[in-house]
């Protein structure tokens, strides 16, 4: 027999050692170390983000700080740093990265701000605000959500950043005006409350339209009346009252 014709029983020997260590590296997601994900962070910024137009430093920042990988489904971590947006459960979206960095530099925050977020989600566009402002408050209509969303932000130790359950078509009376207002849902036209409880020089950001089309539209406070100005197309899940009609 030709010695480099293996037996057949070499290779199921193999085998089960092959299938064990698969089936390790899928129960286990295929762990990235923390040192994979900082390397993936720093690409992130530089070929997503700088790349595009983003030169704001605290923002630039503020996304190679942030673990945006604890902030979605842990099946999906490995996807946490791509150009896109991800699922988080309820039919709802963690934005793409480069949008939370561009909205997050069009409002051009000083250290003292105090800023309203209206649709928390995994609270990754929350925790990026509170690293450059000094405080946030971040309303989420789905209770879950808003729930798990506070209790990672705690466990991260964000004590400037507030959440809450409720329909943030209203605003949080209670905590105006705030310095700077960011909508990360769509309603079809920006909701007045949230124009009362902009501070006059203030700036908001919200996208602006129908169901699979919006406009981002950039507002700042002037003389108690708001100019605004369309930014960029985008697409963002429609904002709903507390029994899922769109506003
Ligand atoms: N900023 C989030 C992404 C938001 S996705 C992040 O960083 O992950 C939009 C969110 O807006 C969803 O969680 C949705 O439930 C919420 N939402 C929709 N309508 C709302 C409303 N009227 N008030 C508050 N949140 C709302």
């Amino acid at each position: 027999m030709n010695k480099f014709v293996k037996h057949p029983l070499q290779y199921s020997n193999i085998a089960p050692l092959l299938l064990i260590f698969l089936l390790f590296f899928h129960c286990t997601g295929n762990p990235q170390s923390a040192q994979e994900f900082t390397k993936q962070r720093e690409q992130m910024v530089k070929w997503q983000i700088e790349a595009r137009g983003v030169t704001d430093k605290r923002v630039l920042d503020a996304m190679r700080k942030v673990e945006r990988h604890l902030f979605v489904p842990p099946e999906l971590a490995s996807y946490a740093y791509a150009d896109q947006p991800l699922p988080v459960g309820y039919n709802q979206t963690i934005s793409q990265p480069y949008i939370v960095a561009f909205m997050t530099e069009a409002l051009k925050l000083e250290a003292g701000s105090k800023v309203l977020e209206i649709g928390t989600g995994s609270g990754y566009q929350a925790a990026v605000l509170a690293e450059i402002c000094d405080s946030v408050f971040s309303i989420e209509i789905v209770e879950e959500l808003g729930k798990k969303a506070k209790a990672l932000l705690k466990v991260l130790n964000y004590n400037n950043i507030f959440v809450t359950i409720g329909d943030g078509y209203k605003g949080w009376p209670e905590f105006a005006p705030f310095d700077a207002i960011i909508v990360t849902c769509a309603p079809t036209h920006v909701p007045d409350p949230l124009k009362e409880q902009l501070v006059e020089g203030g700036k908001m950001i919200i996208p602006v339209g129908e169901t699979n089309y919006q406009e981002l539209i950039l507002m700042v406070k002037k003389k108690g009346r708001l100019i605004q100005q369309a930014v960029l197309p985008v697409r963002f899940v429609p904002m709903v009252d507390k029994n899922k009609n769109m506003y």
